[in-house]
């Protein structure tokens, strides 16, 4: 039995808690906030409850698996719930799609909405995301990165290299498959999953939305944070202790391996094995200052593009909206400008700033869990943004930004047909900056690094660090960011740590 200490209490680190305790290890999860779930995060004011982070499961499979090895059923714990439909879009020009939660129901939707022809085109581009995600899945999602070795793996085969094109983006490969405009912004879209921009994200990319539309896209009634209260309960029920309020401030490495933990007040935890789910670039430059075997990852994280971050509001709402899907986006005229913005790229170049006009992602679960009265809508609004980066020029905490571009959103949603604005009991506002704070990632970075170039995905750090008995679990870690490949990533660890 080792002991292991688990710096973070995000879904990462409490999914890798869970399966290491299972395993028959002394576990100890350190949280330097005053609850667990990081990301997956909750709010309730006056009878209005939001969940501030995730709104869309996708893949539970790999959530059911964690509670299989230990020792539950995902369903005894939480009411999951396929959606169908899955999400209306709104276009600028004033088409609407509402696609359904059934994929073989999927392109007489696209067809009605956007002409004939729409699915058959839609359907050659999931026919080949369906291809990569077969290519992909195992050797890559479910298995350590192990650089050189990992590459030469999936070259071994130049069937599945063509297929995956490494070399092409999912913009290009929208290109190649997509003749309406419409279903070309849909896939562009898909980038933002890993925090990208699909200009510079990679064609395998498009297994975002395969995997979406073949496996589902899921609600937790009552909120997605009960995902993470979940796998809390896991660990617990293994002997998992949480320790909240308890900022890491250091690895300590002795004899060459990682040896425990030190805290902000000084206490020191020893461990045998130290699993970090905190950022990759905060563990490498805060919490492993000058650490000479981590020098290569440095050097890798600095040839990455963080991911971008979000602006997010939890509207209380009074009354209810007729006919709203549960997810609605509401696209720009300009998406290109939005990616320019947000990476201070093109006309932004070197000038990353708010989106102007911004897609808006409105989440409005029916849900009673959410609301006072079956008169009102607690709705979860996110738009794409830059990280918090006063040094660049980029500070939301800049006094009057965020609650100018605020207003600006909701004027934004009103003019696409969404006016809340005289429904308002009131409105939260979360910036990045205020991520960072409450989640310890470096400007607050959604999903880590994002995959912006062909090489992004080989440069996210491996699970197992260069300083032995050093693992690496959660978004900014391999494979990479969002619910399920978080969950990958915790099983992937309890591989490389083993049983007790
Ligand atoms: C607005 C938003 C919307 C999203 N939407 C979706 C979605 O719809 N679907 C989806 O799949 N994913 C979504 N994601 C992404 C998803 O939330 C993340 O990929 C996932 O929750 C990350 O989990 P994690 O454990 O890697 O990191 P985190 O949740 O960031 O956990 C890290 C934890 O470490 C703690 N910590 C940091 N530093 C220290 C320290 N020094 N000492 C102790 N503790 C520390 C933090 O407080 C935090 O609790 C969204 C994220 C956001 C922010």
């Amino acid at each position: 039995m080792a002991r292991v200490v688990v710096v973070g209490a995000g879904l990462g680190g409490l999914a890798a808690a869970a399966r290491l305790a299972a395993l028959g290890h002394a576990v100890t999860v350190v949280e330097q906030g005053p609850r667990a779930g990081g990301k997956l995060g909750w709010f309730s004011r006056d009878g209005h409850s939001f969940d501030t982070g995730p709104s869309l499961v996708t893949l539970p499979q790999v959530y059911r698996d964690l509670f299989t090895a230990t020792g539950g059923r995902l369903e005894d714990a939480l009411d999951l719930v396929r959606l169908d439909p899955a999400v209306g879009y709104r276009f600028a020009d004033g088409t609407r799609l509402t696609v359904p939660g059934r994929p073989d129901a999927v392109p007489a939707a696209l067809d009605d909405a956007l002409g004939a022809g729409a699915g058959r085109q839609w359907s050659a581009l999931m026919d080949r995301a369906a291809a990569m995600w077969r290519i992909s899945e195992d050797p890559f999602l479910r298995t350590p990165l192990a650089g050189a070795a990992t590459l030469a793996r999936l070259a071994r085969r130049p069937r599945d290299v063509a297929t995956v094109a490494p070399w092409q983006s999912l913009r290009g490969l929208g290109r190649r498959y997509l003749a309406h405009p419409h279903l070309r912004t849909l896939l562009d879209r898909y980038a933002t999953y890993s925090g990208s921009d699909p200009r510079r994200a990679p064609a395998v990319l498009a297994t975002v939305p395969y995997a979406e539309q073949a496996f589902g896209s899921w609600y937790v009634r009552g909120g997605l944070h009960r995902l993470g209260l979940a796998v809390l309960d896991r660990a617990v029920a293994h002997g998992a202790v949480l320790r909240t309020g308890s900022p890491v401030r250091r690895v300590l490495v002795e004899n060459g391996r990682a040896a425990g933990v030190e805290l902000a007040d000084g206490e020191r935890l020893r461990a045998d094995v130290v699993v970090s789910g905190v950022d990759a670039t905060a563990l490498h430059t805060d919490l492993l200052p000058g650490e000479p075997r981590t020098r290569g990852v440095r050097r890798a994280l600095g040839r990455t593009t963080p991911s971008l971050s979000g602006f997010v509001l939890l509207l209380a709402l009074r009354g209810r909206t007729p006919g709203l899907d549960h997810h609605t986006v509401l696209f720009p005229d300009d998406y290109d400008a939005e990616f320019d913005a947000v990476f201070g790229t093109g006309r932004y170049a070197g000038r990353p700033g708010p989106v102007p006009d911004p897609t808006v992602y409105v989440s409005a679960p029916d849900d009673p869990a959410l609301v006072p009265d079956d008169d009102s809508e607690s709705w979860f609004v996110l738009v794409n943004a830059p990280r918090h980066d006063p040094a660049a020029g980029m500070d939301w905490d800049a006094p009057g930004l965020a609650a100018g571009y605020a207003d600006r959103v909701l004027e934004v949603m009103a003019r696409r047909g969404l006016d809340v604005r005289g429904r308002l009991r009131r409105r939260e506002i979360r910036t990045p900056a205020d991520l960072a704070r409450d989640t310890g990632s470096v400007g607050g970075s959604i999903y880590g690094t994002s995959s912006n170039g062909s090489r992004a995905a080989f440069l996210r750090p491996a699970n197992a660090s260069p300083v032995p008995g050093l693992f690496l679990v959660g978004g900014s870690a391999h494979p990479g960011g969002g619910l399920p490949l978080v969950g990958l990533s915790a099983e992937i660890v309890a591989g490389l740590v083993g049983p007790a």
